[in-house]
C-alpha cells in the first residue's frame, strides 16, 4: 500500500471523526498524520483516539504518525450551558472568573493572570479573531466588555490579546500533565503552542526525555523573530496560520510562511502549513477555488505536511477534505512548473559525508532509470536528508525502529517500513529490494539506489550508496 504524492497529510481529530471507522476512512482517503487537541477532551477521550488509531495501525499494517498538540500557554473561555451563543454588535459581555456555564452575557475566562494585565480600552479577540470585545471596566475577576463585532461564541473558543504583553510561563501545569500523559501513552510527536523562545523549546524537550519528537507552533510575532533558534532546538515546525493571522496583520502571514517553510526545509526539519486550508469544507461538500489555491501554494513551496483542523474535527465533510487535499497534491506534483519550483528552491548543502551521499543519491536516481531510493535510517536523519533533496523518485525509508518509522509519516515523501534489524550490506539491500517490490514500487527488472551505514545500527553512519538490482538472485550473486 503507497500514496501517490508526496506532501503528508494531518488530520485533527475530534467529535466528528472519534470512532475508528471514520480514523480508518480518514487514513485511507489519505491522512496519514494524527492530531489529538489536547485543548479539547479528556485524557480519557484522548486515549480512546489514541487505541483506535493504534488499532487502525495494526489493521492496515503501515506505520501512522500520532501528534499530541499541547495547549500551551493559549487563553480560552469555559463552556456555555447551551455550547454556543450568538454576540450581537454593541452589547454587554462579561467575562470572569467563575466555572459556572456561559450563556449570552457572561462566561468563564479562567486565566486570573489576565484580568490583572487588562485595562479599560483592551481589544481581546475570541476564536481566532472573528469576534471583538473591548474591555469598559475590569478588576482582578472580572472584565466588562462591549461587543465590537458579533458573532457565534461556543466552548474553548481561544482568546487573544495582541497589544498586552503577557505574563504567561511556556508550560502551564495542565501542559505538563498533558505532555507525561501524551509520553506514556506513546504519542510521536508533541507540539508546543504559542513558543515564544528556544528556551520554550528546551524546556519541553526536558520534559519529553526522548520519547516523542518536538515540533514548535509558530504563531507569536516573537516566534516568528527567534525563528532560527526556535528551529535549531526543534524537531519539526508549524507555520499556526490561525493565531499568528491574529497575533500579527493577516498580511503578514504568506511571507512569514515562505521564510518559515524554506527555513525548515534548508535545516531537513519536518513543516506543516496549518489552519483555515479547507475551512468551508466544515460545512460544504466543495471548497472554494482560493482553498484550493491555498492547499496547492504550500504544495510548490515544498512544505512537508498539510493540515486539515476543525475540516476533519468537527466539520460535516472529515473524509472529503482528506479526499480534496489528496487529490490537490497529486494534480500540483504532476505539473511540470511543481517539480521546476522544487528544483529552484533547493538549496545544496554538503558539509557532511551524509550530505554527499543523499545528493548523489538522487542525482543517480534521476540520471537513470531507478525506481527509488531506499535508506537505513535509525533516528530518522538521513531519510530526513534525502527528503530535503526531495527527488523525483520514491523514497523509502527503512528502520528497525517503529517510533523512526512511525515519526518519518510528516516527512515529504517518506514511504516508511519497519524492517529487520540489518547485520551486513547484502541483507540491507535484500530488505530494500523486497520493500521496493512488496509496496509497488519497483518489479523484479528494476534498479534501485540504496544507502546505508556500515557499521549497522549505529547512529550518523551514513557512508555506502549502491545502485542494486530488485531481483533477489543477482543481489545473492553480486554482494557474494
Ligand atoms: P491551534 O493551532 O489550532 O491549536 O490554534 C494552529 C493555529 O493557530 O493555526
Ligand atoms: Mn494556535
Amino acid at each position: 500500500m503507497r500514496r501517490h504524492r508526496k506532501i503528508k497529510i494531518v488530520a485533527t481529530l475530534g467529535p466528528a471523526s472519534s470512532d475508528k471507522a471514520t480514523i480508518r476512512a480518514l487514513w485511507e482517503a489519505g491522512a496519514d498524520v494524527f492530531r489529538l487537541n489536547m485543548s479539547h477532551g479528556t485524557h480519557e477521550t484522548i486515549a480512546a483516539l489514541h487505541g483506535h488509531i493504534r488499532d487502525v495501525e495494526a489493521e492496515i499494517g503501515r506505520p501512522i504518525a500520532i501528534l499530541a498538540d499541547l495547549q500551551g500557554p493559549k487563553l480560552r473561555v469555559g463552556v456555555f450551558a447551551n455550547t454556543a451563543v450568538d454576540l450581537e454588535e454593541g452589547q454587554a459581555f462579561r467575562l470572569d472568573l467563575s466555572a459556572e456555564p456561559g450563556d449570552g452575557t457572561r462566561v468563564q475566562l479562567p486565566h486570573p493572570e489576565i484580568f490583572a494585565a487588562l485595562e479599560a480600552g483592551t481589544t481581546l479577540l475570541v476564536n481566532d479573531g472573528k469576534i471583538r470585545l473591548r474591555v469598559e471596566a475590569c478588576g482582578a475577576d472580572f472584565a466588562d466588555c462591549t461587543v465590537t463585532v458579533g458573532g457565534t461564541i461556543s466552548n474553548r473558543k481561544g482568546v487573544n490579546v495582541p497589544d498586552v504583553v503577557l505574563p504567561l510561563a511556556a508550560l502551564s501545569e495542565k501542559d505538563r500533565r498533558d505532555l507525561e500523559f501524551a509520553c506514556r501513552l506513546g504519542v510521536d510527536w508533541l507540539a508546543l503552542s504559542f513558543v515564544q523562545r528556544p528556551e520554550d523549546v528546551l524546556e519541553a524537550r526536558e520534559l519529553a526525555q526522548g520519547r516523542a519528537a518536538i515540533l514548535s507552533k509558530i504563531e507569536k510575532p516573537a516566534a516568528v523573530k527567534a525563528y532560527d533558534s526556535i528551529l535549531a532546538v526543534s524537531d519539526g515546525i508549524m507555520v499556526a496560520r490561525g493565531d499568528l493571522g491574529v497575533e500579527c496583520p493577516v498580511q503578514a502571514v504568506p511571507p512569514v510562511q515562505k521564510r518559515l517553510v524554506r527555513g525548515a526545509r534548508a535545516a531537513a526539519k519536518p513543516v506543516i502549513v496549518a489552519t483555515q486550508m479547507l475551512e468551508s469544507m466544515i460545512e460544504s461538500p466543495m471548497p472554494t477555488r482560493a482553498e484550493v489555491s491555498d492547499v496547492a501554494t504550500a504544495i510548490y513551496e515544498g512544505a512537508d505536511a498539510v493540515m486539515l483542523s476543525a475540516e476533519s474535527a468537527a466539520g460535516q465533510y472529515p473524509v472529503e477534505a482528506v479526499r480534496t487535499m489528496n487529490n490537490v497534491a497529486i494534480e500540483v506534483e504532476g505539473d511540470p512548473t511543481y517539480r521546476e519550483i522544487i528544483e529552484a528552491s533547493r538549496k545544496v548543502q554538503r558539509r557532511t559525508v551524509a550530505d554527499g551521499i543523499v545528493s548523489a543519491a538522487r542525482e543517480i536516481a534521476e540520471t537513470t532509470e531507478i525506481r527509488a531510493i531506499c535508506c537505513f535510517t535509525q533516528s530518522g536523519t538521513t531519510a530526513a536528508l534525502v527528503a530535503r533533496e526531495r527527488p523525483r523518485v520514491p523514497i523509502l525509508a527503512l528502520t528497525p525502529l517503529t517510533r523512526t518509522a512511525r515519526q518519518l509519516c510528516l516527512t515529504w515523501g517518506a514511504h516508511c517500513v519497519i524492517v529487520d534489524p540489518q547485520e551486513r550490506f547484502k541483507g540491507a539491500v535484500l530488505a530494500a529490494a523486497k520493500a521496493a517490490r512488496d509496496d509497488g514500487f519497483a518489479a523484479t527488472s528494476d534498479q534501485i539506489v540504496v544507502t546505508a551505514g556500515v557499521p549497522f545500527n549505529v547512529q550518523g553512519t551514513t557512508n555506502i550508496l549502491r545502485v542494486a538490482p530488485c531481483d533477489e538472485r543477482l543481489i545473492t550473486r553480486s554482494e557474494a
